[in-house]
């Protein structure tokens, strides 16, 4: 039986106070929901660095609170105000501005622009949110090594960040396709996750604070996908094989990139930019379409930890702190 929206429903508000942000459970009033042409049930939302960052104060990607927090978000359309979707579909939402300028998934309901939303044909709801942004933004980053031209042949590729989102899926999905992966995690006890997901290696964070990064060092990589960011990206650009890629997609080492242009012009390396939020619907639509065919994470259900609503903040805590492994989703209704 399709669900209807009801004139009330629960959220997580996120408010921000003397530089404080709380995350609680209020009560919103249906006629509060933003603009947007589909309204979702949702079954399922996630745990994100950038949820994280939301609920930080100036964390840089909320302007204007209070906010429902949950950048990602799957359940059932109940409304839909355009023919492209049709009550009792079950779909996926994220990018835009969902969850940092217009309320996001942690709520029974929300309403989003029809752009950010995605049918879901084999892939439960729980699935899709536990691929959600990071896992999506690995396929990007997955797609995009492939279309530079990028085959298993041309040479071992590096993972960074490889035990948290992005960075465990990417390593699923390249190993998936045949490529010899090395994955980088500065957890230990990641090792056995990344070498069950395919890893071939997996040696710890590629720098340290006292590392200091020369402009080229030794070639050791036909393709990279880098969610760290800062000197890590630097490291990672200077260790390039001849014509080379790298996706950059992250920051939760840094923001800065404080590299040379000798990666670029006297190996060719290209640095593959990853935006997961304003790209276009194709081009979301296409990537969640192989999600659930030849880019179908193998190994998904061993990336899941599930947790309740009222576990969020402590979630969120360890996310900001790096400290969390694989994909976190969050039954909501
Ligand atoms: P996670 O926290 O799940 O993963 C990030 C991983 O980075 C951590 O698990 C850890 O992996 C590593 N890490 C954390 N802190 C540091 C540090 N100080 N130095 C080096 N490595 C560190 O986050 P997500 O996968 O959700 O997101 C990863 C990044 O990608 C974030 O910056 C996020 O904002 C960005 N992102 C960008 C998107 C886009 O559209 N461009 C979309 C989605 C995410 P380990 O312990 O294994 O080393």
């Amino acid at each position: 039986m399709t669900r209807t929206l009801p004139d009330q429903f629960t959220v997580l508000m996120a408010r921000e106070s003397d530089g404080e942000i709380t995350l609680a459970s209020e009560q919103l009033d249906a006629t509060q929901l933003p603009d947007g042409e589909v309204t979702i049930a949702v079954d399922y939302s996630g745990v994100n660095y950038k949820d994280a960052l939301a609920v930080t104060p100036r964390g840089g990607v909320v302007r204007d609170y209070p906010i429902v927090p949950g950048i990602d978000l799957a359940g059932e359309v109940v409304a839909s105000s355009t023919l492209d979707f049709a009550p009792g579909d079950r779909v996926v939402a994220h990018g835009g501005p969902i969850g940092t300028a217009q309320h996001g998934g942690y709520a029974a309901y929300a309403r989003v622009p029809a752009a950010q939303v995605v049918r879901l044909d084999t892939l439960s709801t729980r699935e899709a949110a536990a691929i959600g942004t990071a896992g999506f933004t690995a396929a990007l980053s997955v797609v995009a090594l492939l279309d530079r031209g990028l085959t298993p042949d041309d040479g071992p590729v590096v993972v960074t960040g490889a035990s948290g989102g992005v960075g465990s899926v990417s390593v699923d999905l390249l190993s998936a396709l045949g490529f010899d992966v090395t994955a980088s995690s500065g957890k230990s006890d990641a090792a056995a996750l990344l070498t069950e997901l395919g890893a071939t290696s997996v040696v710890g964070r590629l720098v340290d604070d006292d590392t200091k990064v020369r402009p080229l060092g030794k070639s050791q990589w036909a393709g990279a996908v880098d969610c760290v960011g800062g000197k890590t990206l630097a490291y990672v650009l200077s260790t390039m094989n001849h014509s080379g890629s790298v996706a950059a997609s992250g920051l939760t080492g840094g923001a800065d990139l404080p590299t040379t242009v000798m990666p670029f012009i006297l190996r060719g390396v290209a640095l593959l930019g990853i935006d997961s939020v304003s790209i276009g619907p194709e081009l979301r639509r296409s990537v969640w379409a192989r999600l659930e065919t030849d880019l179908r994470p193998a190994h998904l259900d061993r990336l899941i930890t599930e947790i309740g609503v009222d576990d969020l903040d402590g979630s969120l805590a360890e996310i900001r702190a790096g400290r969390t492994t694989g994909r976190t989703v969050v039954p909501i209704s």
